[in-house]
């Protein structure tokens, strides 16, 4: 039988012994062994750290955005043998998008936001520096570098690719080395994901492991500057965060569990409004995706006592009409579970939830299979029960039926429902379906500190909705209590989870060359060329120009306001303006103190300044009355180059000062400078 490949140290290699069979959960049959006898994890570990990490801090964000980028394209051109795959898993071939694509899409995205929203730099900068000093010689700054040690990703048997890419993007973004490894039962996907991966040669040696079954004695290695990403259920992660060598270490460990999430009903959604239909509909989704082995699942469908019946019999109708059976069939809606174990556990969380309440849809063996046989596969009927006392139950806010289970909790306030949602005790994912925003309102106050992530779902946004159970690579995923109290995704959030943040204090000129981002107070330096005549590489950071100054008269506010139509009466209407708090008379308009401060630095001559492509961050921090007279202070802030773009954004720190030098407004310009090559080409 075909033994699962562990990459480690920088090859493929195999366990020792025969390994566990790893069965088909459509047909049972067998479909590789696993075992990772054999493998020593302490050199795998030092290998991350020594070979892998050390490789990839040499690259910039960018740098490395750009590998994830090319990484998801292979992956993009490989998928179909992936699809073949992923259906031994029991998975659909909506239920493989969601896993392959999803995952695929996850490393885009990180790509995408790494390069638009991380610096072309190894030193990520959080926040903007603080003044700790009257003389502004002693300023803070905090910094993100990347931890040293390695990312030990476990994960969950439901998203074989997903699980692994959306650690795996933000991880490698930050810089550092990840040894994944995958649930058993279906981490044959998991290893054809990253035999491809491997194969396209685009992530520096050691930057990436695979350890395909159990992980021996890893955690006896660990250190410090390690990280465990856990995906699983909430015994395993207590187990693993107990570990002596954790605790001792301080080893950061994120977990995502399991929740018994919830989807409420509001009041006003009585049948017949759009919000019931897709109340329907979403949970039936979530029910049936994935057979129901999704961490973000509805497991508890709160809705007003009243409407219970109508939506008991509304769910019963939909379920019936969800085919079950071999997922590599069109006709088929939902597959099977990942085993036959999978398939006991289950039947026992169903017994278990029915001692608080009862079966009104389906857990019977002798419903209709399309293409499959139910002997062989791990088939379950989707399954609906109802509580009729749900605030006097413990069970159906606690026991996690891993499958197509969901149960119907009846509330009579909204206060009740609040009360159920957190009953959870932590969630991932919760939702609210409602067209009554005030019902939202309440409902997302009273339960969003149980939650890691709510959707607000009613007519207006459902066209576009993703979904209750549907994490994003933009939103956080992970969730207070039982879903383990752990945060991944969320974008660039999720990048931070592997980096250390360090408050550096010292002066401007020192945090401006640690950081590459000019700092007020740092060292300038202004030469007859102006900057606007240099190229990205010839401009450096701390580049200046201090303008002459010009007096804003009656006549150019008057101007101004004829021109761009703005007559507002701070501007234009004396006795009022001075009957206004912050004025004394008549003051000009804040868009001509920017439009004037632009006549004065701007060098209008043909040059490698190709775009101004914004502001930030701008203030106006002080009226400029008629007869003040204006000068600006530019200053080369930060630059980032964009690879292979011809042109880099630079942000110029910018501030207007008036004839007191007393600051009244303060900005960055930012502009896009051509490289020499481009500018040689432009100016040809
Ligand atoms: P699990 O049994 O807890 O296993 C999770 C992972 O932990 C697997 O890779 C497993 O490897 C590994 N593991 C188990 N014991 C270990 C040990 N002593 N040392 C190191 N690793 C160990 O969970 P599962 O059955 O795979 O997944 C289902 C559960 O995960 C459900 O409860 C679900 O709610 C939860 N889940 C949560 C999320 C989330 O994002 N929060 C996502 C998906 C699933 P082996 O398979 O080799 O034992």
């Amino acid at each position: 039988m075909n033994k699962l490949e562990h990459y480690v140290l920088g090859q493929w290699q195999s366990g020792t012994g025969d390994g566990k069979p790893l069965l088909s959960a459509v047909n049972g049959a067998a479909i590789a062994s696993i075992t990772s006898e054999g493998l020593n994890f302490g050199d795998v570990l030092g290998y991350a750290r020594d070979v892998g990490g050390k490789a990839l801090r040499k690259y910039t964000f960018h740098e490395r955005a750009l590998m994830l980028k090319a990484v998801a394209q292979h992956l993009n051109e490989k998928k179909a043998d992936l699809y073949t795959l992923s259906t031994e898993t029991g998975a659909t071939r909506k239920d493989s998008w969601i896993d392959i694509d999803g995952g695929i899409a996850t490393m885009f995205v990180y790509s995408s936001k790494g390069r638009r929203e991380m610096p072309n730099s190894t030193v990520y900068l959080d926040g903007a520096p603080e003044m700790l000093s009257r003389n502004g010689t002693f300023v803070g700054q905090h910094v993100c570098t990347p931890l040293l040690g390695a990312a030990v990703h476990i994960n969950a048997y439901n998203f074989p690719c997903w699980g692994m890419l959306e650690k795996l993007a933000p991880t490698i973004l930050a810089g550092v080395p990840a040894i994944v490894k995958p649930a058993s039962s279906t981490a044959y996907l998991t290893e054809a994901v990253v035999k491809e991966i491997i194969a396209a040669g685009i992530l520096p040696d050691g930057a990436l492991q695979l350890i395909c079954g159990g992980v021996g004695d890893m955690f006896n290695h660990l250190g410090a500057q390690d990280v465990i990403a856990f995906t699983g259920s909430k015994n395993t992660a207590e187990k693993l965060q107990q570990h002596p060598q954790v605790i001792a270490e301080s080893v950061r460990f994120t977990a995502e569990t399991d929740s018994l999430n919830a989807s409420i009903l509001g009041p006003d959604a009585k049948p017949g409004t759009p919000e019931f239909d897709l109340f329907i509909k979403e949970v039936v989704t979530e029910m049936v995706s994935k057979a129901g082995q999704k961490c973000t699942a509805i497991r508890r469908i709160i809705a007003p006592g009243a409407l219970a019946t109508d939506l008991v019999r509304a769910l019963s109708d939909e379920l019936g009409k969800i085919r079950v059976g071999n997922p590599g069939s069109k006709e088929v809606d939902m597959g099977a579970l990942a085993s036959q174990g999978q398939r006991k556990e289950v039947r026992e969380r169903v017994q278990e939830l029915g001692l608080e309440a009862e079966v009104v849809y389906g857990n019977r063996d002798d419903f209709e299979l399309t293409d499959a046989d139910m002997a062989k596969g791990a088939f379950f009927m989707p399954t609906l029960l109802h509580c009729q006392k749900p605030l006097n139950a413990t069970r159906v806010h606690s026991v996690e039926a891993f499958g197509p289970v969901s149960t119907v909790l009846p509330y009579d306030t909204l206060d009740e429902a609040i009360e159920l949602a957190r009953l959870g005790n932590g969630s991932l994912a919760g939702s609210i379906v409602t067209n009554d925003n005030d019902v939202a309102r309440e409902l997302v106050l009273g339960c969003a500190a149980w939650h890691g992530r709510m959707l607000i779902l009613n007519r207006h946004c459902a066209g576009e909705s993703t979904g209750h159970g549907s994490p994003l690579p933009h939103m956080v995923h992970g969730g207070p209590g039982r879903a383990g109290g752990g945060e991944e995704l969320g974008g660039i959030r999720g990048v931070l989870h592997y980096m250390q943040r360090t408050a550096l204090q010292g002066s401007p000129q020192t945090l401006s060359a640690i950081g590459h981002r000019w700092i007020r107070g740092a060292d300038v330096k202004e030469e007859k060329r102006h900057p606007f005549r240099k190229t990205f590489e010839e401009l450096q950071i701390g580049d200046t120009v201090h303008t002459d100054a010009r007096e804003v008269t009656l006549d150019d506010v008057n101007h101004f306001a004829e021109f761009t139509g703005d007559h507002f009466y701070a501007h234009m209407d004396e006795k009022s303006a001075a009957k206004n708090p912050f004025f004394d008379g008549r003051v000009a308009h804040g868009y001509l103190i920017v439009s004037f401060a632009a006549g004065l630095f701007v060098d209008p001559d043909f040059g490698p300044v190709l775009a101004n492509s914004g502001l930030d961050s701008l203030r106006f921090a002080q009226p400029v009355n008629i007869g003040d007279s204006l000068k600006v202070r530019l200053t080369c802030k930060q630059k980032t180059l964009r690879i292979d773009s011809g042109y880099g954004e630079v942000r110029w720190d910018t501030e207007v000062t008036n004839q007191d030098d007393e600051i009244v407004a303060a900005y960055d310009v930012l502009t896009m400078v051509a490289t020499q090559e481009e500018w040689d080409k432009v100016k040809s």
